[in-house]
């Protein structure tokens, strides 16, 4: 339906028009009854619906109706999958219609800086490109039924300690290219109707406030259509924040956001047209929201928890299978280890705490699939509610570990450890679940580990067990989903969406996270996750992009469509995988991109295409990447513009950032033009490599250093390198009189003149 939106906010008094612009409750926006105007609710999100019918909170805290509870983004990141993370997004965007919910909030495309942050379970990656491609389907599903998202928190959130005032320090390049990316990616390829302001300041100035942000960036730069929305109770000032480019603050502050918008605005502080602008946008996404509500929906909550189980266990990343202990023989005596297989974790704390339909149990659903239910038994092994060690489990787990041909331990990261609102602080697991490894590897070799976590933790203990499946938070089918890899109904295709350090102190951020009182430093700058690793040849326990399967696959075939091009064309990678195993499985192909030379200093590579495919034994697939400027640039902070340097760039195939197959080559042309300015301390090595200027500078050889000749103690080479770095203003000082500040004067014009033609 189309409305004149310009003309009812004319109709709208000032009341009613900063009245809008905070919300009604705690999940609704305003109404407007006179108007026609509805109120639409917002719900976390972002991997199930958290519609709360009782009494609201922010942190979870009370429980919402039942929907189904998909894996979180950490895990749905190690997909690599595209096309299933845009169907949980529709069957999200379904379960929201039956709900009445007109914007779900999510996907967060916060960066992984550490490993710490309490939150990481919620963002996707370490790595801006994987980060914006699955947000973008993320989106797309959910916004093909008809309901908005919000896309957050936006931006350099990436810690929950001090997360309301803390004021992330970061240098434009680090912005752009780490920090920003993502959410640029989303929004230009997929127009999330609103994008979530984070609680953080962003180099001093509150998110919620910061027009650069919200307005030159985000709405100007890269064409946001919807709105911003503040995250909950991020609104600083409120006057502040709609200036800024911010409409809608949630939830309600009873009035007190829209008291002051008015003052401002009859303070003449704000002006009213500013004030129009921001609510027509907002009723923009109000009555989309409102249209395309379906009064009768439903969904089918048997296919949707199928769908979270086929999704777990693409999630999934079996990091290590010694001698193929993996799949497990069904009739095997399998004992079950670990009060984490019978008290699942499978989603985090905070805001995105799902209520689910129904919940998959580990132990249970490994009985159906063994060739006798009796084949597989369980002991708890540890307390899941504290540190301590108890020596009653721990005998009952040796002895039942001892009987058995193999011991699968659920393992991983109590509720404790890891949510919402606080970081972590350390990398290991508590202390009782270490004893219980190494108690049951002196009784029993065959040792898996399965984890339940959010994001990384160390792993000591790593040589005593045999394999390792990290499992993530799985979501409520999880425990299927576990069943199915462990007897290998389903072959393990996820890739790690982030590094995993030996050590937390490997990791970029670790002397800088969180920070000092509310100032956190982005020292590392864009060596972020395996972008550090590798310039620092550190070698992790687990690297980006990891992940094994029970099959085999081949890489073959590498070929470009073009070895030379500008920055204006793109040229397509084509790359062939077979399967060479016996097993039906799926491969993840990373593409990442390496300068050769470069002016600007530059990660030693990265990703910037993948492709997942899905092939029976023999079976092989070519798969074609397309690469275009932005594959090659980097953020230039003096052009302010993203530049391709012109010169080589190398093209990797890798299984994973650390074990590359194939690689070629393309020459990219820089089309962008920079005038350089010269003057009194441009180098005379500047001027020698550009081919306007090198003529004229051959005239000074008479006015070179009287020192500047070859002799015994300095080679040519020796002494040509020592002139590259001399300013011309050094001329004055060491030609003997033969340079004149007359003389300097004329030359620059004459540099200057030969650079403008
Ligand atoms: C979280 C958001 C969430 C909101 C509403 C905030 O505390 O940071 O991610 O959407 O609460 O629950």
């Amino acid at each position: 339906m189309t409305r004149d939106l310009n003309k009812l906010v004319a109709e709208m008094t000032l009341e009613e028009k900063a009245g809008l612009c905070s919300g009604e409750s705690f999940w609704r926006t305003k109404g407007i009854e006179r108007l026609g105007i509805p109120s639409i609710m917002l719900t976390d999100g972002p991997h199930g619906l958290r519609k709360q019918a009782g009494e609201a909170d922010h942190l979870g805290l009370n429980k919402s109706v039942p929907a189904t509870c998909f894996p979180s983004a950490a895990g749905l990141a190690s997909t690599w999958n595209r096309s299933l993370v845009q169907r949980v997004g529709e069957a999200l965007g379904k379960e929201s219609q039956a709900e009445q919910v007109g914007v779900l909030l999510g996907p967060g495309a916060n960066i992984k800086r550490s490993p710490l942050c309490g939150r990481n379970f919620e963002y996707f990656s370490e790595d801006p490109y994987l980060t914006g491609e699955l947000a973008t389907a993320h989106i797309t599903g959910v916004q093909s039924q008809g309901v908005g998202t919000s896309l957050k928190h936006f931006a350099v959130n990436n810690q929950e300690h001090r997360r309301m005032t803390t004021n992330a320090v970061v240098d434009e390049r680090t912005m752009r290219e780490i920090y920003l990316t993502g959410f640029e990616m989303a929004v230009k390829q997929a127009q999330p109707w609103t994008v979530m302001s984070a609680y953080n300041r962003l180099n001093g100035e509150y998110c919620s406030e910061n027009e650069r942000l919200l307005t030159s960036i985000l709405k100007r730069e890269w064409g946001h259509l919807g709105i911003v929305v503040s995250d909950w109770g991020a609104v600083n000032e409120a006057d502040a924040s709609v200036a800024a480019g911010m409409e809608l603050e949630m939830p309600s502050s009873s009035g007190i956001g829209s008291a002051k918008i008015i003052q401002a605005v009859q303070a003449g502080r704000l002006a009213e047209s500013v004030l129009d602008a921001s609510v027509e946008r907002l009723l923009g996404v109000i009555f989309r929201a409102a249209d395309g509500c379906k009064e009768d929906a439903t969904y089918d909550q048997d296919e949707h928890h199928a769908l979270a189980r086929e999704t777990a266990r693409e999630t999934m990343v079996l990091l290590k299978n010694d001698n193929g202990l993996l799949p497990l023989r069904k009739e095997a005596k399998i004992a079950v280890i670990g009060a984490l297989a019978a008290t699942m974790r499978y989603q985090g704390g905070g805001s995105s705490h799902v209520n689910p339909t129904r919940l998959d149990n580990a132990v249970v659903e490994m009985s159906k699939l063994a060739s006798l239910p009796s084949n597989v038994s369980y002991a708890e092994g540890y307390e899941l509610a504290s540190d301590d060690s108890n020596e009653q489990l721990l005998a009952e787990a040796r002895a039942l570990a001892a009987v058995s041909d193999v011991a699968v331990l659920f393992i991983g990261l109590p509720d404790r450890y890891e949510s919402e609102g606080y970081d972590r602080q350390h990398l290991n697991l508590p202390a009782n679940q270490v004893e219980l490894i190494h108690e049951l590897a002196a009784v029993q070799p065959n040792l898996i580990a399965v984890l339940s976590n959010g994001a990384p933790i160390v792993m000591p203990w790593l040589p005593k067990v045999k394999a390792v499946l990290e499992g993530y938070l799985g979501g409520q089918a999880a425990g299927g989903a576990i069943a199915d890899l462990l007897f290998g109904e389903a072959n393990p295709s996820g890739k790690l969406a982030e590094t995993f350090p030996v050590s937390l102190k490997h990791n970029p951020s670790h002397p800088y996270f969180p920070g000092e009182g509310d100032r956190v430093e982005y020292n590392e700058g864009i060596f972020v996750g395996y972008r550090f690793y590798d310039a620092k040849d550190i070698e992790p326990l687990f690297p980006f992009g990891h992940g094994l399967s029970y099959t085999t696959f081949a890489y073959s075939a590498i070929e470009v469509s073009r070895t030379e091009m500008t920055d204006l064309e793109t040229v397509e990678v084509a790359v062939t995988v077979t399967n060479t195993g016996e097993r039906r499985g799926q491969e993840v192909v990373q593409l990442y991109v390496s300068a050769v030379g470069s002016s600007m200093i530059k990660p030693e590579k990265e990703l910037k295409g993948f492709a997942k495919v899905d092939l029976g034994p023999g079976e092989r697939e070519t798969v074609t990447f397309t690469l275009g400027k932005r594959s090659f640039a980097s953020y230039n902070p003096e052009l302010a513009e993203w530049e391709a340097e012109t010169g080589a760039y190398r093209i990797l195939i890798g299984r994973s950032s650390r074990e590359i197959e194939l690689e070629t080559a393309v020459h990219v042309v820089s089309t962008i033009r920079k005038t350089p300015v010269y003057h009194r301390n441009t180098t005379l090595g500047e001027l020698m490599a550009e081919p306007r200027t090198a003529p004229i500078l051959q005239h000074l050889q008479s006015m070179a250093p009287q020192s500047a000749e070859p002799s015994d103690a300095v080679s040519a080479d020796m002494m040509a390198a020592m002139m590259r770095d001399l300013p011309l203003r050094a001329l004055l000082s060491f030609s003997g009189g033969a340079m004149t500040e007359e003389t300097l004067s004329m030359l620059l014009e004459q540099f200057n003149a030969a650079v403008k033609e």
